[in-house]
């Protein structure tokens, strides 16, 4: 009875999608089907692949919305669900993956689990609560190399603000792995 949810998460650079794409294929050659799943955001290239920094790619459907997924699940036969980046999907993802899961079908979902403030990040949390397992992965600390649970937010070569808006027009922004000491948030 594989009916559960794994949950991976961790940092930016941690290896969330890295891990989650080995596991989709160990389940590819267990002959299982998988169906994946990552949100469309923005204006970043989407593709129709999970892809990691280091270049590992695994197919998958790019959607919008939950209703999306709920569909295709419905229309396709498959084994294991899994969803990459869920902390972009609205809170009713976590109802709809534990529908999946008590369906009998294996689900692994892998997600921020702090943002750049170091705050618990939207419904990963709760998802982590109800899943049977959770996988915290780190990352290489930027500036210190000891391991790196956080996820640094660099504004204009500068630490990002609290208040700063998540979309800065105009704002050359970046992303590092940091750990507890070595991450910083700039007080307004
Ligand atoms: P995530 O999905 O957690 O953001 P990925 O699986 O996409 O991570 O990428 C992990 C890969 O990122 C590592 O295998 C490594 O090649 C690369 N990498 C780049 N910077 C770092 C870092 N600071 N710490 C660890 N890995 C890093
Ligand atoms: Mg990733
Ligand atoms: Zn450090």
């Amino acid at each position: 009875n594989s009916a559960s949810i794994e949950v991976i998460v961790g940092p930016m650079y941690a290896g969330k999608t890295e891990e989650l794409i080995r596991r989709i294929n160990r389940a590819k050659i267990a002959e299982l089907k998988v169906l994946s799943f990552k949100p469309k955001i923005d204006n970043r290239y989407n593709g129709s692949s999970i892809v990691s920094h280091n270049g590992k790619e695994a197919d998958c459907f790019v959607v919008e919305s939950i209703e999306e997924m709920k569909k295709i699940v419905q229309q396709e036969k498959f084994d294991v669900m899994s969803i990459d980046e869920i902390q972009f999907f609205p809170k009713e993802v976590v109802e709809f993956c534990q529908e999946v899961a008590d369906s009998g079908k294996r689900v692994i979902v892998s997600g921020l689990d702090m943002d750049f403030k170091g705050k618990p990040f939207h419904i990963v949390p709760e998802i982590m609560a109800v899943a049977e397992h959770v996988s915290k992965l780190t990352a290489v600390c930027m500036k210190c190399k000891r391991p790196a649970t956080r996820t640094q937010r660099i504004v204009n070569g500068r630490p990002a603000k609290a208040s700063d808006p998540v979309v800065l027009v105009g704002a050359k922004e970046s992303y590092e792995a940091r750990c507890r000491k070595c991450h910083e948030v700039l007080r307004d």
